[in-house]
């Protein structure tokens, strides 16, 4: 019997977690008790990983379209042919007819990340799409303009914060978002313990909000106005600190004018929440001392994403809890993605490039996936004519899903990479069969950088490769020495591992791929300090208040605001849910993750349903202006008044080892969500706050 210590790379919590296993049969997975990030914490979804490794369902070679269905083909045979396909369409209609789309799950994969860039380069394309821009793209315009590098986010100090406010986020289920931060619910009962307060404000009464001391229902994407006002407060009762950061802070006069209009009085209506709430809620955030607070998902993919985050920025940094102790902080990671960018002082372009249909802004070099439908469909120069997609499902994650399904009809060429059969994958001509979790090497470059310590941790993998698949990095490495005519670097992704500890913050204490080999468990490298100063990519090394590109923003904050008027087509507005036990769109297929009872419910407060003659259980029709869907309702108060909610990532269609039930009830939030609902400002899809109807 073995031990095998590893971080689980589901989601972007980082969690430790310890293996015991007979060769191939595990016996247990448990929570790594030394893991200095997780601390023995795990959730219900590592124990799934062994269920996606022995998964009879998972494609176990590569794949080609055959007029009778898929068939099995040679490695070599699936990567001449891909290739070949790519250089057909790009001499045929240009380099950007071919696009790429990267799901999630590329984020947690070292060897996606390392590989990626390369094979993107040798695509020679500008026609890239990802999960960003249907979740966190909001975060990355912020720190870009703010900060002056689109990866310098900061992550809240949770473990020294005396009070925490969550907007729009549930981290007692997600373990942390845009921040690694295991063991969560311990981690928020201890600011509790020391006295502190835990608010949430939320249209929904989340799972954090039943634990917190204080829950706030929120009108949705009146969140703007809301922080416009608390920032407003800040100004108004003079308790306005800049403290270490005083000579390092442009543009305060500029939102000490612009927050004068948005008192408290005038938020109320437009929130529900009381204006002597908002003042009173700001001021204890400023009796705190280490107070934080910590905005996501519902305020990012909303459309007013780009305004949400960078005022949360600001109330953040002028209610002194930015980049300090208790606040809101910035790691120092052994491997800096920052590192690796050529030079301060971004952006680089005086303005932003925009896509080529519907003109959305493209910040890193992302066309936003709300659009990825348009550029398939309109006709021109540069019009997508073939897809690459990398662990990415966009018919069940992008707005519109069903429509996206129809686009792809029009493509003359498909491949994806994948461990399944999905929604996406079953249009494409070659199908790459992808290596799982624990069949992969581990070293999180991307959550480092969001953890709320700093910590190393390498861990090999457990298995060998079950079948014939490949690591995507492997097929990527492929894809590009065939691009390019060139042999393969051989190149792998420890090499390159081991190159970026010795470029980073910790290779002066001797930080290798080696001595991390020799700690199985991680390495504690303290907690967050005090480094923004160091870390800034500004030209003259000040955090920039009020870029105009958000100044110019709030012109559309004030003219929703005018004319707010009630949809009386669709009068309710839907908003998302994550839940413990999945993750996106592709582990539905766990039967551990799927039992019990439905979770793909419609949630809809009393009085809603008394007027709308709906009750628990029943299945009803939501319709938006995209289209319908028949879905089990779930009555409760845990939901605002005209608000419903529905899980995001359902919708997978049945695979052999799927439970029935769980299969009939799967419906896809994104056959509701708007495509041409987008954040204007970063291109975000504002897939929360969609008006949608409903009936019996
Ligand atoms: S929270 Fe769950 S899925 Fe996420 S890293 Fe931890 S164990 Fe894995």
């Amino acid at each position: 019997m073995q031990k095998h210590y590893r971080t689980c790379n589901i989601c972007e919590a980082l969690c430790g977690i310890e293996i015991t296993h007979e060769g191939e049969n595990i016996i247990s997975i448990k929570g790594d008790k030394k893991d200095p990030l997780s601390r023995g914490h795990i959730c219900p979804k590592a124990v799934a990983l062994q269920d996606f490794y022995f998964d009879e369902d998972r494609l176990r070679s590569p794949l080609k379209k055959t007029a009778d269905g898929f068939k099995e083909i040679s490695w070599n045979e699936a990567l001449d042919f891909t290739v070949a396909k790519i250089k057909e369409v790009q001499s045929k209609y240009g380099d950007n007819a071919v696009a790429t789309f990267l799901g999630n799950p590329n984020a947690h994969n070292v060897g996606n990340l390392l590989f990626m860039r390369p094979f993107i380069k040798a695509l020679k394309t500008k026609s890239r799409f990802s999960a960003s821009t249907v979740d966190q793209m909001p975060h990355h315009v912020a720190a870009l303009h703010m900060l002056g590098h689109s990866i310098l986010n900061p992550v809240p100090d949770l473990d020294r914060t005396n009070f925490l406010l969550v907007m729009g986020g549930n981290p007692l289920v997600s373990n942390g978002s845009m921040m690694a931060s295991p063991d969560i619910g311990k981690r928020l009962r201890s600011i509790q313990e020391r006295g502190g307060k835990i608010v949430v404000i939320d249209p929904r009464k989340t799972e954090t909000a039943k634990k917190a001391d204080e829950h706030l229902f929120i009108k949705p994407e009146s969140d703007a106005v809301l922080l416009l006002a608390m920032i407003h407060v800040l100004i108004e009762e003079n308790k306005i600190r800049l403290n270490h950061l005083k000579d390092h802070v442009t543009g305060l006069e500029e939102i000490k004018k612009l927050a004068k209009k948005y008192t408290p009085e005038k938020a109320e209506n437009l929130t529900g929440i009381k204006a002597e709430k908002i003042r009173s809620l700001t001021l204890e955030m400023v009796a705190a001392d280490k107070a934080v607070l910590y905005s996501r998902m519902g305020l990012s993919t909303q459309t007013f994403g780009g305004l949400c985050i960078w005022l949360s920025n600001i109330f953040n940094i002028l209610n002194g809890n930015y980049d300090k102790e208790g606040g809101m902080m910035f790691p120092r990671p052994a491997i800096d993605p920052i590192s690796f960018s050529p030079k301060k002082g971004r952006p680089k372009h005086k303005s932003i490039p925009v896509s080529r249909v519907r003109k959305l802004p493209k910040y890193l070099g992302e066309t936003p996936s709300a659009s990825l439908a348009d550029e398939i469909e309109t006709e021109g120069e540069g019009q997508i004519k073939a897809l690459v997609c990398i662990a990415g499902n966009p018919v069940l994650s992008v707005p519109n899903g069903k429509r996206l399904e129809k686009a792809f009809e029009k493509l003359d060429f498909i491949v994806c990479s994948d461990i399944y059969l999905t929604e996406t994958s079953k249009h494409a001509d070659i199908i790459f069969p992808a290596t799982s979790g624990l069949e992969t090497s581990q070293y999180d470059i991307t959550f480092l950088n969001l953890a709320i310590r700093n910590i190393a941790k390498y861990s090999p993998a457990l298995f060998p490769k079950k079948g014939n698949v490949k690591h995507d990095w492997e097929i990527l490495a492929a894809l590009t020495a065939r691009l390019k005519g060139q042999e393969n670097s051989g190149q792998s992704p420890e090499m390159l591992i081991d190159m970026a500890l010795h470029m980073g913050h910790y290779a002066k204490e001797g930080l290798s791929l080696e001595k991390l080999k020799a700690h199985p468990h991680g390495i504690d490298l303290g907690p967050l300090t005090s480094c923004l100063k160091d870390r800034l990519q500004t030209d003259d090394d000040t955090v920039r208040l009020a870029p105009q590109v958000f100044l110019d923003d709030l012109k559309r904050l004030d003219e929703s605001i005018q004319n707010k008027t009630l949809n009386d087509d669709f009068p309710f507005q839907m908003i998302g849910r994550r839940l413990l036990r999945q993750h996106n769109t592709w582990t539905h297929n766990s039967h551990r993750l799927s039992k019990g009872r439905n979770e793909c419910t419609l949630l809809i407060n009393p009085k809603d349903a008394e007027r709308k003659d709906i009750s628990s259980g029943e299945y009803i029709l939501v319709k938006s202006r995209v289209g319908e869907i028949n879905v089990e309702a779930e009555v409760t108060d845990e939901i605002m008044e005209g608000v419903l909610s529905l899980p995001q990532g359902f919708g997978a269609s049945k695979k052999s080892k799927m439970k029935v039930a769980a299969a009939q009830n799967s419906v896809s939030i994104n056959d509701l969500t708007d495509d041409m609902r987008v954040d204007a400002l970063t291109g975000n899809a504002a897939l929360n706050g969609v008006h949608v109807d409903i009936s019996k």
